[in-house]
C-alpha cells in the first residue's frame, strides 16, 4: 500500500505518518527533509537559496544520509527549505528519489506537501492533513522548546502564515489536496485520536478500492 500524507507545516502529519508507518508495518519517508537538505547545503556552501542551478545540483547530489542531520528539524531550516521547494529544477531533481522510495516492496508512507498531486498520484490512499494556524503555532512551539530551541509562539504563528502562502501559492506543485484525498483536520485532536481518525478513513478508502 502507498500512502501518501499532505498538508501544511505543523499539521501532525509528520508524527501521523511515523505512527501509520509503524502500524502497517512500511518504511516512512517525511520528503520535508529533502527540501531541507538541499537548503542546509547551500548555506553550508555559503550559496543563495535563490540560486537555481546551485540549488538543482544540492538535489541531484542529495543521499539518504543527509537526512539524518538533526540540524535539519530546527525552525530556520524550514522557512529556508520553503525557498529551496518553490524551485522548480529543485522538485523535479527530487521526484525520482520519492517515487523509488515509493516502490519500496510492500508499500511506502510518504509525507509532505504534493505526494498526492505528483509524486505518488497513483497512490492508494491519499489523507490531507490540516489544522488551524493558531493550533500549528502552539504545537510547533511546543515541540521546539522540547528540543531546547528558543520558540516565540506569535513569531512561529507569523512564521507558519508566511510558509503556507508561499507553498500554496508557488507554481510547481503547490500545497493542495488531491482531488480524491480525504481531509483530515486535527486542530481539536490529541495525536491518538488523529491516529484512529485516520485508520478510519484509511479502511474507508481502501474498502472502497476493492469494492466491485
Ligand atoms: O514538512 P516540512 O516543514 O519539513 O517542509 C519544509 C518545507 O519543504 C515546506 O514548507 C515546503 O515548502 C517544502 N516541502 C515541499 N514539498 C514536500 C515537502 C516539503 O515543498 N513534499
Amino acid at each position: 500500500m502507498i500512502l501518501a500524507i499532505d498538508g501544511p507545516a505543523a499539521s501532525g502529519k509528520g508524527t501521523l505518518g511515523k505512527r501509520l508507518a509503524a502500524h502497517f508495518g512500511l518504511p516512512h519517508l517525511d520528503t520535508g527533509l529533502l527540501y531541507r537538505a538541499v537548503a542546509l547545503s547551500l548555506l553550508e556552501a555559503g550559496q543563495d537559496l535563490t540560486d537555481e542551478a546551485a540549488a538543482r545540483r544540492a538535489a541531484e547530489g542529495l543521499t539518504a544520509t543527509a537526512l539524518d542531520d538533526d540540524r535539519l528539524r530546527g525552525r530556520a531550516m524550514g522557512e529556508a527549505a520553503s525557498v529551496v521547494a518553490a524551485l522548480p529544477p529543485v522538485r523535479a531533481a527530487l521526484v525520482e528519489f520519492q517515487r523509488s522510495f515509493a516502490a519500496s516492496p510492500g508499500g511506502a508512507v510518504l509525507d509532505g506537501r504534493d505526494i498526492g498531486t505528483v509524486i505518488c498520484p497513483e497512490a492508494d490512499v491519499k489523507l490531507f492533513v490540516t489544522a488551524s494556524p493558531e493550533e500549528r503555532a502552539r504545537r510547533r512551539a511546543r515541540e521546539l522548546t522540547m528540543r531546547g530551541e528558543a520558540a516565540d509562539e506569535a513569531q512561529i504563528l507569523a512564521d507558519i502564515r508566511t510558509r503556507d502562502a508561499r507553498d500554496s501559492s508557488r507554481a510547481t506543485a503547490p500545497l493542495l489536496p488531491a482531488p480524491d484525498a480525504r481531509l483530515l483536520d486535527t486542530s481539536n485532536l490529541t495525536v491518538d485520536e488523529v491516529f484512529a481518525a485516520a485508520l478510519a478513513l484509511i479502511a474507508a478508502a481502501r474498502g472502497q478500492h476493492t469494492s466491485p
